[in-house]
């Protein structure tokens, strides 16, 4: 597509966003640039790439042709200026924070997190002099008592995993905004298709391109999406975006580059140096998900929808948490926020406590025993016994991991097939 098309709808982007035929030959699918440099024009081009003065390619590791289609695509998708590929959700997280803190800076998250993250922020990054301060974002006072003069950012996901929990996006949005920090969401469970985070006041989104984006469970990825609407000078508060850069002779990256200003900061600064690059190979693979994105998340949600209604009414379940569900504290949030449908990922507490939980796993045939999600395969996990194993009992229950309680991720399968399944496990596991 050209820069000056029309604003075209969903569907139409997640298929031509950032593409066009290959110049050099034609191609219409974007090729894999499965290369890692590229030759300078002549020596004044080398130089003026280098200098940050011409945007083109130098070395794969800050930018990739392949790469910066799915970046385009994906800034289109969730309406952003631009996007920054990482090799991962996680190391996506890294980058998205690492313009914006340093040694005694904090950032308040949300106690209802992917379990990995909150292990993450609660223990990996103190080792840079980073801090997370865990607060309950249903509180929005707590959340603003918590920022102080060192906090850089806020944190959150827009359907929270693994509790079919969404946040209040425009609350939160409203308290970054008084304190004049940027709000970060992570929009992996909800996918663009389902919300918009910066409709919503989020200034940067956050992804692991690993799950629904990619849809098929077959490549790690993650991305860093700028609004482009955070005021970086407004305060001295984020000097490696509004001070000289000492690394480009002294260059100022907002005054320089405007609303880029962040995104450029992540491939020039961020991806140099941290070195998370996603590979060429991935790029392509997310890029042919994504074109299929709005058609699974209908499916995704239509099926999770069944599942979670049939779960609700069976006498040996105690609870269903999914906010599309009419009984759920969370489902007019839900409505207003993500009104498409809350996702595909939700959680359900077993009578039988944490035995019957490991028994169910171990009955289940169509579903898939993995620490995964948003995968075209149903998933299940026992959330308590792995990937919330290392956190407190405390930290498990807030994150909605409760021992008895599992989380499917539901697939594309006939949704009739799913719930035959669950109820011959429900019954091996209540016996
Ligand atoms: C999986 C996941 C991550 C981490 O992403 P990876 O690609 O596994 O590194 C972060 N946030 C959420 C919500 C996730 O589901």
């Amino acid at each position: 597509m050209s820069d000056d098309a029309p604003a075209y709808g969903f569907d139409t982007l997640q298929i031509h966003a950032g593409a066009r035929p290959d110049p050099a030959t034609g191609a219409r699918q974007t090729p894999i640039y499965q290369n890692t440099a590229y030759v300078f024009r002549d020596a004044d081009h080398a130089a003026a790439l280098f200098n940050l003065q011409e945007v083109g390619f130098i070395y794969s590791r800050l930018t990739n042709p392949t790469v910066s289609v799915l970046q385009e695509r994906l800034a289109a998708l969730e309406g952003g200026v631009g996007a920054t590929c990482a090799s991962s959700g996680h190391a996506a997280q890294i980058l998205a924070l690492f313009p914006l803190m340093g040694p005694g800076d904090n950032v308040v998250v949300s106690t209802r997190l992917y379990g990995g993250t909150i292990t993450q922020f609660s223990h990996t990054i103190k080792r840079f002099g980073w801090e997370a301060k865990f607060v309950d974002f249903d509180k929005p006072g707590q959340v603003a008592r918590a920022v102080n003069k060192r906090t850089k950012a806020i944190f959150c996901e827009s359907i929270a995993n693994p509790g079919g929990y969404v946040t209040d996006l425009p609350r939160i949005a409203a308290v970054a905004e008084r304190k004049g920090v940027p709000l970060i969401v992570d929009n992996t469970v909800a996918t663009p298709y389902l919300c918009r985070p910066f409709e919503h006041g989020a200034h940067i989104v956050v992804h692991s391109t690993t799950k629904y984006l990619s849809g098929n469970g077959t490549a790690m990825g993650g991305a860093v999406i700028d609004s482009g609407k955070f005021d970086w000078s407004a305060s001295d508060k984020f000097p490696s975006l509004s001070a000289p850069e000492p690394a480009y002779h002294g260059l100022k990256f907002h005054e320089t580059f405007g609303p880029l200003a962040y995104t450029l900061h992540g491939h020039a600064v961020g991806l140099r140096d941290l070195g998370m690059t996603m590979a060429p190979m991935n790029a392509f693979l997310t890029l042919l998900g994504i074109e299929t994105l709005s058609l699974r998340m209908e499916r995704h949600v239509a099926n999770a929808r069944r599942v979670a209604e049939w779960l609700e009414q069976d006498p040996r379940v105690e609870s269903v948490t999914y906010a599309g569900l009419k009984s759920s504290p969370h489902y007019r949030r839900a409505r207003k926020l993500c009104p498409k449908g809350a996702g595909a990922l939700f959680a359900f507490a077993l009578k039988g406590g944490y035995d019957a939980c490991v028994k169910l796993v171990d009955a289940l045939q169509i579903f898939s025993h993995v620490a995964n999600l948003g995968d075209t395969r149903s998933l299940v996990i026992h959330s308590a016994s792995t990937t919330h194993r290392q956190l407190t009992p405390e930290q498990q229950e807030a994150a909605g991991a409760a021992p008895n309680v599992v989380r499917l991720s539901i697939g594309l399968e006939d949704p009739e097939d799913l719930i035959r399944d669950l109820d011959q496990a429900l019954t091996k596991a209540t016996s």
